[in-house]
């Protein structure tokens, strides 16, 4: 349980009260320092960006951009530049870690009090503000202009995520942006994979390097760096966060008391901030805003699964460049020494979360659910949004209604707004997870995600709960390369005979509720429901028909056999005119029906398990 402001909207408050805050001089990035006025000025000229030497004109290609991150390395011992992956173009995927003390791998890193935080830029290569405003920091860091930011805590930069998709280069690639005017790079990878879709099923080598590197730091915060797609308004700086109870409450406290102060600090500074929102109604702003529930397929929904704070920051696609990454640069300084404010209640609130789920999983806790699927609550709360002033055309061209907007006017709208994770989907937490061996895909993600894997040393019996699907239903289109596919399941408590080398996932870990989303076949980022299991649809053995009317004409001679198919046939006429459907009736009472059709190869551990266990190796 959370307290005071925890319980309510940490995001309503925060946009309530940054809406009257009024515009004042921009905040700056650096912090106070006492240089010689001329010097200064010429080591600015010296130490610009390339984006501020172009006026925000261009972003700097990969090569510059490494190349720059390069003189920053040599400028300052508290930066260290990295590769924590290779692309599937086989580019180098760059991170920066700043780091008063020198802590360059996270061994070093944990010997500090501080905590790590994790700034991604470039998750979507075209919306990029993150990389400039981070070698902004980064510069400011180099040239000791911002020693409040190295006392905060341990600092990792991912400046561009996709690394390919950055080198597409543009000046069309985002209809919805106003800049960098001479081009950007495109949102997805070179084999159409969006990363932001990638967090739980890891199909990307890019996605598994930037989890790799997760696993390696487990930085405390992260936060993810867009540019928006649609809505006109005034606000430059929009942000969004999993609120109570999608995220847990020691994460959520640390929001309540963390995140009002930097909004405050922005608004104060003269940028316009507010929450990132969409339209419900995408003609009528009227009707309210909609926030989304974190899936974790998406980057916050995936980090906040794995109990840290993160924050989605999306850049208003409509303002100008410059003004879009001075604006995060700031952001990202006033957070950064927000957390050097309150690094140690953020380490403790990660602990406390890691150890809720822990403890949830741990043989004879209470019984507890796991939420499968999320949704935003239809109740809202009222918000005030400067719109611009707009009007609803009928478009000729497209023969449909579209807002126009007039940004030379704003007339703020008190409208509803939807924001509240409520579960949709919850299953009961098992004590865990047994795999069938024979599925890579399965193995090596769960493994990609660094979940603590066993393996059964010797042959076991065990209560469990199977899980059968059927009726698959496969979308008609794909969707991130895969198609998708829906199905019923039919669950049934047992004991199973598990063969030693069964691989056991135990709930008693701080990153579980990864791997429930992964197994359980009812979330809507299984492996399952993304098609990657399809085979257990299949049935791989046939039966000659000539062979199957000898079995069944002899199996009928029971007189329960023959019970059952009369009222089988009764029951339903379908089957007794398909003669597909009787070759199946028959075919699954024989001894020669393959048991593993639809059967899920993980099964929900239900009771315990006394068996020798080693480390998957
Ligand atoms: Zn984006």
């Amino acid at each position: 349980m959370t307290r005071g402001l925890a319980r309510t909207s940490v995001l309503l408050a925060l946009g309530l009260a940054l809406l009257a805050g009024p515009f004042a001089t921009p905040a700056r990035g650096g912090d106070e320092h006492g240089h010689d006025p001329a010097d200064e000025a010429a080591e600015a000229a010296a130490w610009r960006t390339p984006a501020e030497a172009d006026d925000f004109q261009s972003t700097p290609s990969y090569d510059d951009t490494i190349a720059f991150l390069r003189r920053l390395e040599a400028k300052s011992p508290a930066l260290r530049l990295g590769f924590y992956g290779t692309s599937g173009e086989g580019r180098a995927m760059p991170y920066v870690v700043a780091s008063r003390e020198g802590a360059f791998t996270p061994a070093a890193a944990r010997t500090l009090d501080k905590p790590v935080v994790l700034v991604v830029a470039g998750i979507h290569a075209g919306e990029i503000d993150g990389k400039d405003a981070s070698l902004m920091l980064l510069r400011d860091v180099a040239l000791g202009r911002a020693p409040a930011l190295l006392d905060a805590g341990t600092l990792l930069f991912v400046p561009i995520y996709n690394v390919d998709g950055h080198e597409r280069v543009s000046p069309f690639n985002r209809p919805n942006q106003d800049g960098p005017r001479k081009g950007m790079g495109f949102r997805t990878t070179a084999s159409g994979l969006d990363l932001n879709r990638d967090h739980v099923k890891l199909e990307s080598p890019e996605a598994r390097a930037l989890v790799g590197l997760f696993n390696a730091w487990r930085p405390h915060l992260h936060v993810d760096t867009h540019v928006t797609d649609g809505v006109d308004l005034e606000w430059t700086l929009t942000f969004s966060l999993a609120e109570a109870p999608q995220a847990a409450p020691s994460i959520q406290e640390w929001w309540s008391f963390n995140l009002p102060p930097v909004v405050s600090a922005m608004a104060r500074g003269g940028h316009r901030i507010g929450p990132y929102v969409d339209l419900k109604d995408g003609t009528d702003p009227t009707k309210g805003f909609e926030s989304w529930a974190g899936e974790p397929r998406l980057s916050t929904g995936y980090f906040n699964l794995r109990n840290r704070p993160t924050l989605l920051v999306e850049m208003h696609s409509y303002k100008p460049y410059g003004e879009r990454v001075t604006a995060l640069r700031d952001f990202l300084a006033v957070l950064v020494r927000q957390v050097g404010t309150s690094g140690s209640a953020l380490k403790r609130s990660v602990a406390e979360a890691e150890q809720r789920t822990v403890e949830a999983g741990k043989p004879g806790a209470p019984p507890s659910d796991i939420v499968l699927e999320w949704a935003v609550d239809e109740q809202s709360t009222p918000v005030r949004v400067p719109f611009f002033d707009f009007t609803v055309v009928e478009s000729a061209p497209l023969g449909r209604k579209v807002l126009q907007y007039d940004r030379s006017q704003t007339t703020p709208l008190d409208i509803p707004w939807s924001h509240r994770a409520i579960p949709k989907r919850t299953t009961p937490r098992p004590r865990g997870y047994l795999i069938a061996r024979g599925w890579p895909v399965i193995e090596e993600t769960l493994r990609a995600h660094g979940l603590e894997v066993r393996r059964l040393d010797a042959p076991a019996e065990l209560a469990v709960e199977t899980l059968r699907l059927a009726e698959p239903k496969y979308e008609t289109r794909s969707y991130q390369g895969r198609v998708r596919v829906a199905f019923q399941v039919a669950r049934e408590r047992t004991t199973r005979g598990f063969p030693a080398g069964t691989l056991f996932v135990p709930a008693d870990q701080p990153d579980f509720e990864v791997a429930a989303q992964l197994l359980e076949p009812e979330s809507p980022d299984s492996l399952a429901a993304w098609g990657m299991l399809n085979s257990v649809f299949e049935r791989k053995e046939y039966i000659d028909p000539s062979v199957l009317h000898r079995l069944a004409t002899e199996m009928l001679k029971d007189p329960k056999v023959a019970a059952e198919w009369d009222a089988a046939l009764a029951a339903d006429p379908a089957l007794a005119k398909d003669p597909a459907a009787r070759y199946l009736w028959w075919y699954r009472r024989t001894p020669h029906w393959d048991e593993t059709v639809g059967l899920l190869p993980a099964f929900r551990l239900v009771g315990p398990i006394e068996v020798p266990l080693s480390p998957l190796r």
